[in-house]
């Protein structure tokens, strides 16, 4: 089994270390930035031998050459995106199988975010790191893709087993939240999911990771199909790209 940690960096990412015990290996997923890796590194008593990118933003590969020049540890990433992504030396793409040890993670293409986003899925270990892809209560903003791409992009992620970890990139549940509440105020699920996330932040607690389960019952961004959604954004019936996309801009527009 992997073990897996959450390293708060700046002001709201998460970035995660990946340990695999049998053969030592442990890789850094989305490094902000560098000292707060290291100093986990160190606690644990880990040393690095991979990074994992989901996509080239800088609070996601800001860490990449200081922690290379560090450890000496592999850079991995899209690619789609290559020459965006700072000392990447394995390149990986939709399908593919990342090997790491024992351990092994398929990679899913998901634009949308970015044009060469990808995500991470560790099957065994029933764990996800899709970036700014999706997130609790809400998916990344669109700034290289169309509706309909981010939508089959975040299809990919809505077909995988309930029980997976989302590992996201930052912690914007509260304020994705509120949003979610304004498009689907009828949805109890989602009621009773932000009082917990209130109550978790009010103690200054993560709300990350969460279950995939748990996004398709209260996330709107994977459910245009709910008839609530699609009368909120005026598109009953309407093909789900169309609900998404119109979920997402009035998202875009949100001020809570
Ligand atoms: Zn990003
Ligand atoms: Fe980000």
């Amino acid at each position: 089994m992997l073990q897996i940690e959450q390293i708060p960096c700046l002001s709201d990412n998460y970035v995660y270390l990946v340990h695999e015990p049998e053969q030592g290996l442990t890789a850094v997923v989305d490094p902000a930035e560098t000292a707060p890796v290291l100093a986990a590194l160190k606690a644990h008593g880990w040393t690095l031998t991979h990074i994992l990118n989901t996509h080239h933003h800088f609070d996601h590969v800001g860490g990449n050459l200081e922690l290379q020049a560090a450890t000496g540890c592999q850079i991995v990433g899209p690619a789609a995106d290559r020459e965006r992504i700072p000392g990447i030396a394995q390149t990986v793409a939709d399908g593919d199988t990342f090997s790491f040890g024992t351990a092994s993670a398929k990679v899913f293409d998901v634009p949308g975010h970015t044009r060469g986003h990808i995500a991470y899925w560790f099957a065994a270990d029933a764990a996800l790191f899709c970036g700014d892809t999706l997130f609790a209560l809400g998916c990344g903003r669109m700034f290289e893709g169309t509706a309909p791409q981010m939508w089959h992009s975040l299809s990919k992620l809505r077909d995988l087993p309930g029980d997976t970890r989302i590992y996201c990139a930052h912690e914007y549940t509260q304020s994705n939240g509120r949003f979610a509440l304004s498009v689907e105020p009828g949805n109890a699920a989602l009621v009773a999911r932000m009082r917990e996330v209130d109550r978790r932040r009010a103690q200054n607690q993560p709300t990350v990771p969460s279950l995939l389960a748990e996004e398709l019952a209260t996330n709107p961004f994977l459910r245009p199909d709910s008839a609530e959604i699609q009368q909120t954004v005026g598109l009953v019936g309407a093909p789900l790209h169309e609900v998404f996309g119109a979920t997402r801009a009035l998202k875009d527009n949100f001020r809570a």
